[in-house]
């Protein structure tokens, strides 16, 4: 990795004499323009970077890898990182990333009108691309009145039928971090205590909870959104549905796929491009590749989207999920949530 990075800042620097002529990456003597991605959202991704490439030119090389992982890397790398653009599957992530200095800001108009301002960092140094739901899902076979809140999966009516997601990875520790900013630490307590009563199945895949539910093997499961709509592009007979909840108060726990410049980033005018096509021309793109709602409202979700109908959703909460990781880690860890 190093001698690349090391050829990379020499063409940077040899760039920086004629920068104005040039205004872009691309060197004088015709090499292709490239971004390197670090990114924590896999699903359907390497289309979207196809059709980026086509439409622009720029190459991306990209590597993938949970969102943990590759902040981890990002630290370890420090200036030496490849990374350009780095983009997160959770708002979390993304935030103690730039909390950590690794994210630059970006001043950017299309940007800053395509993205609403509660879905992206008040330094602008990550902005969403699209939204995801993290949900109430339940049998449509054995349960006739689902649960509408966070806090009625704690009924005891769903002991041994509850399925969940572990502790260690970013959806729970985000769902509660919104739980606490919402209801204080003491009430987002006594509802997670209220789930680790219920005995619940622990499965570190939102996918195979939807079928454990389908399987019967637990009735209510919390998972998100476009998990379920996936499934039913493959198996539209299903028998799991959405029931989406806190729709009287908060609205439903809303975590997003992110995307922010890499302050050590070579390519910084490819990325910025990249991250500016992402967020416009190919927010359909990116959003339906993985059947997630557009971060920007004004572009319209896929067609299994519409047919789940109309929410609230607690926007509000978004910006704050970094900021109460640490918090939400040590609930979970105290009330023996697995
Ligand atoms: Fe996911």
């Amino acid at each position: 990795m190093k001698p690349l990075t090391f050829l990379r800042l020499a063409a940077l620097a040899a760039l920086a004499t004629t920068a104005a002529a040039c205004g872009g990456g691309s060197d004088e003597s015709g090499d292709s323009r490239t971004v390197t991605v670090y990114t924590g959202r896999h699903y359907g991704i390497e289309p979207v970077f196809d059709a980026f490439t086509a439409s622009t030119g720029i190459e991306v090389r990209f590597t993938a890898g949970s969102d943990p992982e590759l902040r981890e890397r990002l630290v370890a790398e420090g200036d030496n990182t490849p990374a350009d653009l780095v983009m997160t599957a959770d708002a979390a992530n993304i935030e103690l990333a730039a909390a950590a200095g690794l994210l630059a800001p970006v001043e950017s108009k299309k940007l800053n009108d395509a993205i609403p301002e509660e879905l992206r960092s008040a330094k602008n140094e990550w902005f969403a691309l699209s939204r995801r739901l993290r949900v109430v899902m339940y049998s449509t076979e054995r349960v006739t009145e689902p649960p509408s809140t966070y806090a009625a999966l704690g009924d005891e009516r769903w002991s041994g039928k509850l399925c969940l997601r572990p502790s260690t990875h970013p959806y729970t520790q985000s769902l509660v971090a919104s739980m606490i900013l919402n209801l204080g630490a003491d009430k987002a307590r006594a509802i997670v205590d209220s789930w680790v009563a219920n005995k619940p199945l622990y499965i570190n895949s939102d996918t195979d909870i939807l079928k454990a539910i389908a399987a019967g093997d637990c009735d209510v499961a919390l998972a998100n959104s476009y998990y379920l709509a996936r499934l039913l592009a493959e198996e539209p007979a299903t028998p799991v549905a959405i029931s989406w909840p806190e729709q009287d108060g908060t609205g439903a726990h809303v975590n997003v796929s992110t995307a922010g410049i890499t302050a050590a980033a070579s390519n910084p005018d490819e990325a910025i491009e990249l991250l500016e096509w992402l967020a416009t021309e190919g927010q359909k793109t990116f959003s339906d590749a993985n059947f997630e709602y557009p971060a920007d409202p004004d572009v319209a979700p896929a067609d299994v989207l519409v047919s789940f109908g109309e929410f609230r959703a607690d926007l509000a909460a978004v910006r704050e999920l970094g900021r109460l990781n640490p918090d939400a880690v040590e609930l979970l860890s105290r009330a023996g949530y697995e």
